[in-house]
Parts: C-alpha cells; sequence; structure tokens
C-alpha cells in the first residue's frame, strides 16, 4: 500500500483548467417500477458535467459554543498541528495529528497499479480542499473564559499540550452570545456571563454583524458557521411562527419564540454562511430551511456522529446485512423480546450535564433512536413492513468520568432455527476528542461543496448540490436531506457516497470493490 499525495486523472473526459477541473461523468443507476406482482428494473444513464473551482479560499469557521469541550479541543487541534507540537505523556512523546477525520486521515484507493496491487491517496488528494492547519477560528459562548481557561476547564488535553497552547490560546476570547434560558438546561446558567442584549432582533442584527466583522477583520474569503453548543430542547413547530421562511423572519421581528440555535441559523444564512448543526435539537425548522433555499445557501444537520452511533450503523448494517434479525443492545438486563436495542453511556462533562435535564435528554433521545431505522426497512425478508425493534436511549451523568465518555451496548440477534448470537461492547473515550475531527471534515467538505457545480444532458443550466447538503450525513447522527430523499444512516454507504461523488468530480468510475481483474484466468 502506498499513499501518494498528488495525482492527475489522465483522460479526455477530464480537464484540468486553470480555474476549475471539468470532468464529464457517466451516472448510471436504475428505476424500479412495480407491474401487478412484478418488479421490473430499468437500467438508466444519464451524462454529467462537474466543474471544481480549483481556487481554494481563505477559510474562517465560527463556532457556537466556542468555549465548550469540542470548540477549545478543535481549535487546540489545528493549534497543534499548525505550530507541529509534541509533548510528553507515560507512554511516550505524543505529536500533534489529525486521527479521526475522514479528509485527513481516511484514504481512496485509486485501482491497481502493475503489479495488480491497490493504490491510496488521502481523502484530502482527491480535489483542492482548505488544509485544516489554514482555517481561522472565532466563535460565540455564553460563557466568557478565553479559549485557553476554556481548554483547562475542558480537561480533555494532557497538561504539556495544554501548557504548550496556552499563550496561543489565551488571547482568543468568545464573543457574547443569545442565552434563552427555557431552551438549555437549568443547570447551565452558573456560565452564562457573556451575553447580547436586546430583543431578538437586535441579537440577530448583532450576530450578522460579528460574522461580517470576523469576515473583514480575517481577511476571509468564506465564513461557515458551526453550532457546537449545548443541545437545546426541541422547538415546536407551529404554522405562522416557523413553518416559513416569511413567518419565522417575522417571528424574530416580533419577539416571538425562537431558538437561539435556529437565530444563529437564520444570521448566517442571511450573510450567505453556510450553517451546520452539530446538536440534536430542531434548529432547521421548516422556515429556516425555507430560508436556505431561498438565499442558496447550504445547511447542514443534525448531531456529530461521534462514537457509539457510529459503531450502531455499522453493527447494525453487518447483522441486517448478514441476514441476522433481531437486535438488542444493552447495558441493562436483557429485555424478553427478541427485537431491542437499548444503548446505555454514561459521562461528566458539561455536555452530560446539559443532558440530564428531561428536555435536553428527549432531543438526544430522538437523534439517537432512528439510526437503524433505513436498515431496518432495507430488509423485507426480516421486518414486515411497520416492524421495527425497540429501541430505548439511557444517558446518565457522572461527574467522575468528565469527558471520557463510557458506552455499554449489547446486540442480540437471530440465528437460524432458533440460535442466539450476542455481541457486547464497552466503549471509553474521549468524546471531544471524537467531536472535532467530525468538526474538521464538516467544514472542508462543505466548503468544497460550494466549489462544485454540474449540469446534465436534459439541463444545461448550471446548478450547485441542493441547499441541505445531505452528502455530510455520514458525519451527522440524524441526518438532514432534502425533502422526499431517503435518508441513509448506514456508515459505509455514507462514506461511499462522499467517495463517489468526489470520484465523479475528477471523471472516475464509483469505487466498485469487484476486483474482477483478480478473477480471471
Ligand atoms: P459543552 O457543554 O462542553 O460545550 C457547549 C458550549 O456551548 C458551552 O461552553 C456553553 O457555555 C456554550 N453555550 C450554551 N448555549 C450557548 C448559546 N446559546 N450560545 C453560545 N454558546 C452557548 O459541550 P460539548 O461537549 O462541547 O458538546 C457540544 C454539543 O455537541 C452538545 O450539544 C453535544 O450534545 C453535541 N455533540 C457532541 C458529541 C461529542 O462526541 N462530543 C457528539 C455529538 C453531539
Amino acid at each position: 500500500m502506498e499513499a501518494a499525495a498528488q495525482f492527475f486523472v489522465e483522460s479526455p473526459d477530464v480537464v484540468y483548467g486553470p480555474e476549475a477541473i471539468e470532468a464529464q461523468y457517466e451516472y448510471r443507476t436504475t428505476r424500479v417500477s412495480r407491474e401487478g406482482g412484478v418488479l421490473k428494473v430499468h437500467p438508466t444513464s444519464t451524462r454529467f458535467t462537474f466543474r471544481t473551482a480549483r481556487q481554494v479560499p481563505r477559510l474562517g469557521v465560527m463556532l457556537v459554543g466556542w468555549g465548550g469541550n469540542n470548540g477549545s479541543t478543535l481549535t487546540a487541534a489545528v493549534l497543534a498541528n499548525r505550530l507541529r507540537l509534541s509533548w510528553p505523556t507515560r507512554s511516550g512523546r505524543k505529536e500533534a495529528n489529525y486521527y479521526g477525520s475522514l479528509t485527513q486521515a481516511g484514504t481512496v484507493s485509486l485501482g491497481l497499479d502493475a503489479e495488480g496491487q491497490e493504490v491510496f491517496v488521502p481523502f484530502s488528494a482527491v480535489l483542492p480542499m482548505v488544509a485544516p492547519n489554514d482555517l481561522v477560528f472565532d466563535g460565540w459562548d455564553i460563557s466568557s473564559l478565553n479559549l485557553a481557561e476554556a481548554m483547562r476547564r475542558a480537561k480533555v488535553l494532557d497538561w504539556g499540550l495544554q501548557e504548550q497552547l496556552w499563550p496561543h490560546m489565551e488571547a482568543l476570547r468568545p464573543r457574547p452570545s443569545v442565552y434563552i434560558p427555557e431552551f438549555i438546561a437549568a443547570n447551565q446558567s452558573a456560565r452564562a456571563d457573556n451575553l447580547i442584549p436586546g430583543s431578538r432582533a437586535q441579537q440577530l442584527e448583532q450576530i450578522r454583524r460579528d460574522i461580517r466583522d470576523f469576515r473583514s477583520s480575517a481577511g476571509l474569503d468564506k465564513v461557515i458557521v458551526l453550532w457546537t453548543a449545548n443541545t437545546e430542547r426541541f422547538c415546536e413547530v407551529i404554522p405562522g411562527l416557523n413553518d416559513t421562511a416569511e413567518n419565522l423572519l417575522r417571528t424574530i421581528e416580533l419577539g416571538l419564540e425562537v431558538s437561539p440555535s435556529t437565530l444563529f441559523a437564520v444570521a448566517s444564512i442571511l450573510e450567505g454562511c453556510a450553517f451546520l448543526n452539530g446538536s440534536p435539537q430542531n434548529t432547521l425548522v421548516p422556515g429556516a430551511l425555507e430560508l436556505a433555499w431561498q438565499h442558496r445557501v447550504f445547511v447542514g444537520g443534525d448531531d456529530f456522529k461521534s462514537g457509539q452511533t457510529k459503531v450502531k450503523s455499522v453493527l447494525v448494517d453487518f447483522l441486517i446485512g448478514s441476514g441476522l434479525k433481531g437486535l438488542q443492545l444493552l447495558g441493562l438486563p436483557l429485555y424478553p423480546q427478541t427485537m431491542s436495542i437499548v444503548s446505555y453511556n454514561h459521562l461528566g462533562n458539561n455536555d452530560g450535564e446539559n443532558l440530564s435535564a428531561p428536555l435536553q435528554f428527549r432531543s438526544k433521545e430522538v437523534s439517537k433512536s432512528n439510526v437503524v431505522d433505513d436498515m431496518v426497512q432495507s430488509n423485507p425478508v426480516l421486518y414486515t413492513p411497520g416492524e421495527e425493534p425497540d429501541h430505548c436511549v439511557v444517558i446518565k451523568y457522572v461527574p467522575y468520568v468528565g469527558d471520557s465518555k463510557r458506552a455499554l451496548d449489547e446486540y442480540t440477534s437471530e440465528l437460524m432455527l432458533g440460535g442466539t448470537n450476542t455481541l457486547v461492547l464497552h466503549n471509553t473515550c474521549e468524546d471531544s476528542l471524537l467531536a472535532a475531527p467530525i468538526m474538521l471534515d464538516l467544514a472542508l467538505l462543505t466548503e468544497l461543496c460550494q466549489r462544485v457545480s454540474f449540469c446534465t444532458d436534459m439541463d444545461p443550466e448550471p446548478q450547485t448540490f441542493h441547499p441541505v447538503l445531505s452528502l455530510l450525513s455520514f458525519l451527522f447522527k440524524a441526518p438532514l436531506v432534502p425533502p422526499g430523499s431517503p435518508v441513509v444512516n448506514a456508515l459505509f454507504r455514507q462514506r461511499s457516497c462522499i467517495e463517489n461523488i468526489l470520484r465523479a468530480c475528477v471523471g472516475l468510475p464509483p469505487q466498485n470493490h469487484m476486483l474482477l481483474e483478480h478473477k480471471m484466468e
């Protein structure tokens, strides 16, 4: 295996121009129709032209909740990599890296070389992407601690690393933010000392001013806004209040109910900045989605897909994909039913404390519960329509374990002829070290998507991806997709989607793993 840094596709279908890479691409898929009891499958083919601008912008990322565990850890990670820091630990010296990032540490196979061996390149080499070390950070937090103090409060990084980062993080100070107490847990009130005063309309204006100020003072070409603040309670979607863009803007003007996260989404969209939601609540209410559509701005969500859910979306895919029925996932006594998923966590960071309140827990519970739906529905041999495993999610706040989250899972599936197959997982790891590389990938992939346009032989008018950026599904627990589009939760289907779309942009066929070259005499 070899990791090359740069490659070019030599094909009459691909042109590397000074400004853009243009690729002709044949999208082959199928349409299925039902006639009587018979399924008829029709192969189809559409010719696409993909155009990817090569100029990589100077990119700024604004984090809402910058002073939290995720925000301070991501900022520290980029600084540590940029400064090439290393630090002693009890198991030897460690060096800064981007492990856990699909774009920085994942690879793509380009094909076989003359010896019949696969050649791999990093994901980030497929198309021009912003280098993470060049990102500029800013953001908001209701807590006024500077980023060095926030890093210390988070207790995620080794002390030797914190000491070296301290002088670089001390000058970074979150901008004041919007605090509406009823949206997050009451236990958060003590840290709310850095607030934007005024009416909702004035707060919206201040957020927009902040974005403009960051863009001009840091000399940026683009800004992306990412919500990594506390999980909020769900917001009721009410006709007249937040169901359309017009109603949502009027609601803000009149000071009626709107969540802080939705206020940030609206401000970002109005400033033409992509908005990504890393928490489970329904920030992107229908009115916000319509606003994104009207302004042609990308939005993505919801809830970073980091540890337990990532494993679940692999294991459930494996079990159901292997034809094994029934799931049980546990930290609790076994349930008598053969089809249940019980997913148990405990954690001791501020996220855990916030989630110990019922309404905020409910947002997380909903987000964690839907992740197996598509896999269950994909197998009508095992599951009749409407049949699904029971799914119970438990989260407990245990301060002592800090950011080092525990996830206990037990999967029980049915084998043939009444047999039982039980898998038990116990995962311990720093939650923020899982989330930070995902946040990085979200920013880098969203920015890349902003430089891609395409047309088809049927519709020669160039267009960009749908404003609801479902390509990011790999990185979100409860992926938002355009209306009518199927939600895919299975992890490797989501990864293939990103990989194959990036390949299409340089005129390469989808990765098919057939290796027919090695199956011939
Ligand atoms: P955290 O509590 O350490 O950080 C959240 C920060 O947001 C805090 O500093 C808080 O002061 C701030 N905040 C709260 N309300 C705010 C507002 N209205 N405006 C600006 N700042 C505000 O939590 P964390 O561990 O960094 O996680 C952040 C979010 O990411 C949580 O919602 C969590 O559920 C979600 N998440 C985390 C992971 C993970 O693996 N770490 C995975 C999925 C989702």
